[in-house]
């Protein structure tokens, strides 16, 4: 722990740590220090942090689980932001509930089937938090996040503010809303009844589908480029015969193309060669440019 700046901060409940690895913070499982993480448990104390953060001029990094996110052996320069226990609370008011921007979207899916309420059965199985997945406007073919957000709040240097879905922008797997300046501290979703046995089998059967198709035990970050408007992006990645191709200890899945694997160690960089000799070989072969769907910090 950091005790000097902490004290000089005057944090009550958060601790802010110095050179922190990130690595362990990703689902990938790579990315190098952080110089500054804090796991913020409250709304005052994250005021003090984004105002330090502009009066020291550094920027700052909101981690949700890491799951979208290919992180620099660099590291960040910056303080990185992760939401605690504080940010974790879930409330309903009949088909209206409140989750905190930490909670994980498995276990607000777990709470909502308790009160037999629908919505976000296409959701289950993404392994992020429920801030990540208001920005990475999270989904699947079936649905994704803008169809049940209702109401957001966001911090700045400023304070607290309310942000109505109509103000939102929303597009395929992302969200206007300036990650560099506000954090999502919680979300309004806007529900339906559904019988908790329907529920539950369209959750199971979505959570199904995922672990035939993807590499779902392996340390990865998901699909790692949008699908042009051609077509599957998976699917040009596999026509361009690069299954199994590797960089160290990074490797282009056999089971899903669009999947990217670390199988042990693999370094942040052997993850962007592959990227950068995928969207090679799928441009010079079918002239269409790959996109990367993850968020490379
Ligand atoms: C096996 C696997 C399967 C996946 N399948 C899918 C899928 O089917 N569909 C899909 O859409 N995604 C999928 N993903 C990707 C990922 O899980 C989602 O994008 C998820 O919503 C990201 O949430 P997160 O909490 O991990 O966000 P992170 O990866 O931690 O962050 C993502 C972005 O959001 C920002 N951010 C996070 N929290 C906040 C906050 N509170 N306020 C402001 N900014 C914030 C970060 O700075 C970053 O820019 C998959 C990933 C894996 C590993």
């Amino acid at each position: 722990m950091c005790t000097a700046l902490q004290n000089k901060l005057g944090l009550g409940f958060s601790k802010i740590e110095e050179k922190v690895s990130l690595a362990g913070y990703t689902t990938f499982g790579v990315g190098g220090d952080a110089d500054y993480f804090c796991t913020v448990q409250t709304k005052e104390d994250l005021s003090i942090l984004l105002n330090w953060c502009k009066e020291v001029n550094i920027p700052f990094l909101t981690i949700g689980n890491g799951s979208n996110l290919l992180i620099s052996d660099e590291g960040w320069k910056g303080l990185v932001i992760k939401l605690g226990d504080g940010f974790k609370k879930i409330t309903r008011s009949k088909e209206t509930i409140t989750a905190g921007a930490g909670v994980s979207l498995r276990a607000l899916l777990r709470e909502v089937k308790s009160y037999s309420l629908g919505g976000l059965e296409p959701l289950a199985g993404i392994p992020g938090t429920i801030g990540g997945a208001v920005i990475t406007n999270a989904g699947t073919s079936c649905g994704k996040m803008e169809d049940v957000v209702s109401k957001l709040t966001v911090m700045d240097c400023q304070g607290e503010k309310i942000v109505l879905k109509e103000q939102i922008g929303f597009f395929y797997r992302k969200s206007d809303i300036d990650t560099q300046k506000k954090i999502v501290v919680e979300v309004e979703f806007s529900l339906f009844e559904k019988d908790k046995n329907k529920i539950d089998e369209d959750m199971k059967n979505n959570i199904k589908e995922r672990k035939k198709r993807q590499p779902w035990n392996m340390k990865s970050a998901g699909c790692v480029f949008k699908n042009p408007p051609e077509g599957s992006a998976a699917k040009f990645i596999e026509e361009a015969n690069l299954k199994g191709l590797s960089k160290g200890g990074a490797v282009v899945s056999k089971l899903h193309a669009n999947f990217i694997v670390n199988t042990g160690a693999a370094t942040s960089n052997d993850i962007l060669e592959l990227i950068n000799i995928i969207q090679d070989k799928v441009q010079k072969k079918f002239g269409i440019f790959l996109e990367p769907e993850i968020k490379i910090v």
